[in-house]
């Protein structure tokens, strides 16, 4: 059991080495399996921010000249460091975050498909070149890294959505400011230490702890070339218009509402399975889990409702040192009660309550930050429950009558992350995936979020920005391409200058 004498006090990682806070503001980190304080977190002044960006620039240059194999090597060194302090890792995940061990064993492997895209960096660094495009010229393009950019992150992720905004912006040339989340920020330092074990040099990889203050620091501050976002809508949408009013290329990832289209042709059994796992992982606080389900028709949908009941009722909610929890508490006390308060108000609103997450023991008696899984059905637009993003295990039942109405329901809301539809009708799964304005979709797949090295992102309030998380665009995005037109004249070649505009 954690003591009060044993709150770690963290620190920033700047210019390669741990170095202390200098605000005298602090916010606490939980242990939510427990309720307990386990650190304190420093939070940075907007001096301590820009500090901290200059040391990053002054290191620049010498890694832009670092050849990019040279590089890859490093970020390839890293990976195998990642793996071989696996056991530390997870420790500290779900120490900090509450999620089972097997939920942060995904997390770290999808973020090393990442790593592993970014040690390609040489082969998406390849430019385009013709020769002899006019006389005796021959042109040419390249990509060249920004500068110094960085990186914003949520609590829910702490490994893998760093890795993925950060890596692939190391790998190609730059230096990254990374601003964790405040409520994770262990895993962020024990990351840093393997960059500079991995033989990162000092000022590429930095750490700086905070809150708005930081924040607003890297979206005004003229040195940082770009903003990697993610997290929920309000903040993304804010990120997106201060960072690009400061000149800044911005990629900022909202919150999703992502649902589960069920025709009456599928496999209930299977859907209710594939239901459970991806709408109650990690206590639902994904940004891709489904929020929603959606049976087409009466008796698809009072079939389905009858499964779901039996299969949650036996779901287990509990710590991570419990083999045998399905998930575990969300990340505060805060969280915990706006769900609970979300619950009520959705039954206030006319939803029937099918599983009551809020009458578990565990809810009601342990100080750690548990919900229980619970589902609504006759859910409705225009309901809160249905229109927010309720970041933990409060799930909805939405009956429609057709896929049409699916459709039409799924693309007028806000939010467009990730979405998917159970069928065994290529037909209807065609005119699905055809006509559904949603950036991530599943045919049969619960959780459609694609492989690292596909590129990830989702479309309305679930974006600012054009740029992507994970995937090769993360090479375009954290690069700036020159084209470069090129000759090379002979002794003997013509002197006269040409006032036309020039043409071949
Ligand atoms: P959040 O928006 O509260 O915080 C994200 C980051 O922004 C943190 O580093 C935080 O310190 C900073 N921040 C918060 N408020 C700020 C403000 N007013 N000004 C400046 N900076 C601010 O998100 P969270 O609660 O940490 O994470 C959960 C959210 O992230 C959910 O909405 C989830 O759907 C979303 N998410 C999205 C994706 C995606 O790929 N689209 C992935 C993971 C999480």
């Amino acid at each position: 059991m954690t003591t009060a004498q044993e709150v770690k006090t963290l620190t920033h990682f700047i210019g390669g080495k741990l170095v202390e806070g200098k605000s005298g503001r602090f916010g606490s980190v939980f242990n939510p399996t427990t309720g307990d304080v386990i650190a304190k977190v420093p939070l940075a002044t907007v001096e301590e921010t820009r500090d901290a960006i200059e040391q990053a620039q002054a290191a620049f240059p010498t890694w832009r000249d670092t050849s990019v194999a040279k590089r890859a090597e490093v970020v390839l060194r890293f990976r195998n460091l990642i793996t071989e302090n696996m056991e530390e890792l997870l420790h500290i995940i779900c120490t900090e975050s509450g999620k089972t061990i097997e939920d942060a064993k995904g997390e770290i492997t999808r973020g090393l498909e990442s790593v592993d895209l970014a040690i390609g960096a040489p082969h998406l660094m390849k430019g385009e070149y013709s020769v002899n495009v006019g006389g005796q010229i021959n042109a040419y393009s390249a990509k060249y890294p920004l500068g110094v950019v960085a990186a914003i992150s949520p609590f829910n992720f702490p490994i893998m959505v760093p890795l993925a905004q950060t890596s692939m912006a190391i790998a190609v040339g730059n230096a990254v400011v990374l601003k964790a989340s405040e409520r994770v920020p262990m895993t962020a330092l024990y990351v840093s230490e393997l960059w500079k074990k991995a033989g990162l040099p000092d000022g590429i990889w930095t750490v700086i702890n905070g809150d708005k203050d930081a924040v607003n620091e890297l979206l005004e501050n003229p040195t940082v070339q770009a903003i990697s976002f993610v997290g929920s809508t309000p903040v993304a949408k804010y990120i997106y218009e201060t960072g690009s009013k400061y000149g800044k290329r911005v990629t900022a990832l909202g919150g999703g509402k992502n649902n589960m289209v069920v025709m009456q042709d599928a496999d209930l059994e299977q859907v209710a399975s594939a239901f459970i796992g991806a709408a109650y992982g990690a206590a639902s606080q994904r940004c891709m889990a489904i929020s929603t389900i959606m049976p087409v028709g009466k008796d698809t949908a009072d079939r389905l409702v009858e499964i779901l009941k039996g299969k949650i009722s036996n779901l287990k909610v509990g710590p991570y040192t419990n083999p045998d929890s399905d998930f575990g508490p969300v990340i505060s006390q805060q969280s915990k009660e706006a769900i609970l308060a979300a619950i009520d108000r959705g039954e206030a609103e006319g939803a029937s309550v099918i599983c009551d997450g809020r009458e578990l023991d565990i809810v009601k008696e342990s100080k750690g930050f548990y919900v229980g899984p619970t589902l609504l059905d006759h859910v409705k637009p225009g309901m809160e429950v249905y229109e927010q993003e309720i970041f933990g295990p409060a799930r909805n039942v939405v009956r429609v009558d057709s896929l049409e109405e699916a459709i039409a329901l799924i693309n007028k809301h806000e939010l467009g992350n990730g979405v998917t539809i159970f069928t065994n009708d290529g037909l209807a799964a065609r005119k699905f995936t055809t006509e559904i304005d949603v950036g991530m979709v599943g045919v049969n797949v619960p959780i459609p979020i694609p492989v690292g090295y596909h590129n990830f992102a989702g479309f309305k309030g679930s974006r600012f920005g054009e740029g992507h998380m994970f995937g090769p665009d993360q090479a375009r995005f954290f690069t700036k391409t020159k084209t470069i037109s090129e000759r090379w004249m002979a002794g003997n070649a013509s002197t006269a200058s040409t006032f036309a505009f020039p043409s071949n």
